[in-house]
């Protein structure tokens, strides 16, 4: 099946827990892929969304490899940078993933992603050849190094490498927003970003987590939540399917082909975007209990689906997480 990417709408089931009728206002637009929509709670508070939204457009103009001339795309063909500012954070929060998750979360990943191009594959269409896969493995797995002095990142990458924020932008995306927003004196709104969502404000928000087998609105599960980043990674996003197997865009850089962890979806819940971000694709590739345990060790929540349609979860979001669709079940450990 052809996928659009990211490009179909999400719609969020967010109910604002405890506050008078709310004056909201969503607008939207395409960033990174995929729509964007914020919502405010205060008609006052609608002129800083557009902000946000320049925002967006100047950091993808930065960190995207699907613009020529970003700062990303220039370090991936010159091989070498001394990065400072967003990109240099966003890496930073990249190697601190890498290195709890035992590289299971790997920017890296340019060769693999080239070399997969799921997006574009047709439904029946071959996956790469065995000896594809090893050469690209090994050019997203070695040949990298990202020295830190504190003031400036030094990156060198050697030929054929490539770095690709796809799995961790975003989130630091969402921060960055809800930044800006709170700078305007904003004090409640919802940032969602391709199904990354970031909460600002006080107050409850009941997020809804999708249905891995659904449509963008289907869901399977409600957490009530208070001002954190809800990130969720799955299989569903961008494939191809042939012969029966679903080849996914999440790799796993072991492999080199999409992670068969028995995962359907992982949704990382915590205060951190990027961290949040990184930690549901790690999850995403690591499996239910190595993940579970790795958004623990990081302090951060987690929820996940397998793909007997179980659910498992960290002990802290147990109370705060509703089933809503019979199909699945929450099981405790
Ligand atoms: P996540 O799990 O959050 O991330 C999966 C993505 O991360 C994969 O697409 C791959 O890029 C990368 N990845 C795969 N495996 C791993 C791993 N083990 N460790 C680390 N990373 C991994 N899409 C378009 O179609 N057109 C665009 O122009 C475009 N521009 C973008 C610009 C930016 C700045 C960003 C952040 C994304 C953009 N995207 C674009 C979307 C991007 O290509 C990914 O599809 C999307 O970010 C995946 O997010 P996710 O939540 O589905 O999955
Ligand atoms: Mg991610």
């Amino acid at each position: 099946m052809k996928r659009i990417g990211t490009a179909i709408l999400y719609t969020l089931t967010v109910m604002l827990v405890g506050c008078g009728a709310p004056q909201r206002v969503d607008r939207n637009s395409f960033h990174m892929g995929t729509w964007v929509v914020i919502s405010v709670y205060n008609t006052r508070h609608a002129k800083y969304i557009e902000e946000c939204f320049t925002l967006l457009a100047n950091l993808e103009a930065e960190v995207s490899t699907n613009i020529p001339d970003s700062a990303i795309s220039r370090l991936n063909s010159s091989g070498q940078a001394r990065l400072q500012g967003d990109l240099a954070d966003i890496l930073r929060a990249a190697k601190l993933v890498s290195d709890a998750s035992g590289g299971a979360f790997n920017i890296g990943v340019l060769p693999l992603q080239r070399l997969w191009d799921v997006q574009n594959r047709l439904d029946g269409e071959q996956p790469p050849t065995q000896s594809e896969i090893d050469i690209a493995r090994e050019l997203s797995t070695t040949g990298i190094d990202i020295s830190d002095d504190g003031d400036a990142l030094d990156v060198q990458l050697q030929k054929g490498r490539g770095l690709d924020l796809g799995g961790i932008a975003k989130g630091y995306a969402g921060d960055r927003c809800a930044g800006q927003l709170k700078e305007n004196g904003v004090n409640r709104a919802l940032i969602n970003i391709g199904g990354n969502v970031r909460t600002v404000g006080d107050g409850e928000f009941r997020v809804g987590l999708r249905n891995p087998r659904g449509r963008a609105e289907d869901l399977f599960g409600l957490v009530t939540v208070g001002e954190c980043n809800i990130v969720t990674s799955g299989d569903y996003e961008r494939y191809f399917q042939t012969d029966g197997i679903r080849y996914h865009h999440i790799y796993d850089p072991e492999t080199g082909k999409p992670a068969r962890s028995g995962l359907l979806s992982a949704t990382a819940i915590g205060e951190n975007g990027a961290f949040a971000d990184g930690l549901s694709t790690a999850i995403f590739v690591m499996g239910r209990e190595e993940g579970l345990a790795l958004a623990v060790n990081m302090g951060y929540d987690a929820v996940v689906v397998t793909e007997d349609y179980k659910v498992y979860c960290t002990e802290n979001i147990r109370a705060s997480l509703e089933i809503v669709n019979d199909e699945f079940e929450l099981v405790s450990d």
